[in-house]
């Protein structure tokens, strides 16, 4: 239970316990996105995450039920790590039913669907995807690194797995021109093909020192 910079989870995840498995994010290239701009990305060694498991064991004891890994990418670590991080966190914890964290769209795509089929089965009950917006102009504006019809395949692996899928878009992100205009009926297209488990519609904000703020 040691954290290293800001720690950032959705708001469903408040009363998760979070183990930080990495530090910042794999991409880090999202023109919005302040909330790791300062941070070398870094994956913390599998020794440290047991021992932090060990010493959430030893201060919530049977309490932890749901568990969110932490930073902004963790679906990028490698499979074989993951699934070691979810077989001590089950161990660890017998009331844990619920483990969940961010997912970038590179990442997920770097993954089979038998391996999100893995995880599934090794107990990954959600993830949480940036979609931001169905609009490749949109996507490419804001530097997401994937087009709408790779997102889409990033979502859908996701979804065939059976790992509940939480699809994040951003109002507003399409600015104030025409390009808006699209960008709000092409992420309701998307949307409506990916299929997921939960949709979250954040507003868009944009934040001192990012690209999008100057
Ligand atoms: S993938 Fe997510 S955490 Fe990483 S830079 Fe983009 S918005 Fe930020």
């Amino acid at each position: 239970m040691r954290y290293e910079g800001d720690i950032y989870r959705p708001p469903p995840e408040a009363d998760a316990y979070i183990l930080q498995c990495t530090i910042g994010c794999s991409y880090n290239k999202c023109t919005y996105c302040s909330m790791y701009k300062d941070v070398r990305y870094r994956v913390r060694p599998i020794e440290d995450l047991k021992e932090d498991i060990r010493m959430a064991k030893a201060a919530f004891g049977n309490k932890v039920e749901k568990v969110f890994l932490s930073d902004g990418d963790a679906i990028s670590l490698p499979t074989e790590m993951l699934l070691e991080i979810l077989s001590e966190l089950y161990t660890s914890f017998p009331k844990l039913t619920h483990v969940s964290t961010y997912a970038g769209p590179q990442s997920t795509l770097d993954k089979t669907l038998n391996e999100f089929k893995q995880l599934k089965k090794a107990g990954l009950s959600m993830t949480y995807l940036g979609v931001e917006s169905g609009s490749d102009e949109v996507l490419k504006a804001v530097r997401k690194g994937v087009n709408s019809e790779e997102m889409l395949a990033a979502g859908q692996n996701i979804v065939d797995a059976g790992i509940k899928l939480v699809a994040m878009v951003m109002i507003g992100l399409g600015g104030s021109s025409e390009l808006s205009k699209r960008h709000a009926q092409e992420t309701a297209q998307l949307i409506n093909q990916m299929n997921p488990y939960l949709l979250g519609l954040l507003t868009t904000v944009p934040m001192e020192g990012t690209a999008l703020f100057r």
